[in-house]
């Protein structure tokens, strides 16, 4: 009678033979809106809604976990173009505040709303490429899922 071998619980050659995944271009084509594994399909079905699988390769997109952190790296770029060029400008030019105004708000919510979906998908495609929450295909055991 054979006698079955446990199962891993920790690092293995075995459980090291998993597939490559390029996280910069997963990143890139995250940033496109396109599906981090494939590049084809589109990762999202609305403004800022991730879709459940990709059209073309069916990953299952669910296991995301972008949370907060789009908006948070939106701020921080938008923030880090308006704020020094403001600065440059005030105290080179100091034109009427009125007119400030009138070009960096508009601005800012553009460049925000431009960002958003982007930065959203590229943190999508960080988090398959890094194997993030659900997107390891041979997770750990005891790590329950998110
Ligand atoms: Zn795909």
């Amino acid at each position: 009678m054979e006698t079955m071998s446990p199962a891993p619980t920790g690092w293995t050659r075995e459980t090291a033979r998993v597939e490559k995944r390029d996280v910069w271009a997963a990143l890139k084509r995250g940033f496109r809106g396109r599906c981090p594994r494939c590049g084809e399909g589109r990762l999202f079905r609305a403004f800022l809604k991730v879709d459940d699988n990709c059209s073309v390769c069916g990953l299952d997109f669910t296991p995301h976990r972008a949370d907060d952190l789009p908006a948070y790296l939106v701020i921080v770029i938008v923030g880090h173009l308006v704020v020094p060029a403001a600065l440059v400008i005030e105290t080179n030019y100091s034109p009427p505040v009125a007119l400030q105004l009138a070009v960096y708000l508009p601005f800012t919510l553009i460049a925000s709303l431009a960002l958003l979906q982007p930065v959203k998908g590229a943190v999508v495609g960080l988090q398959w490429g890094l194997r993030m929450h659900g997107f390891d295909d041979n997770p750990p055991e005891g790590i329950p899922p998110v």
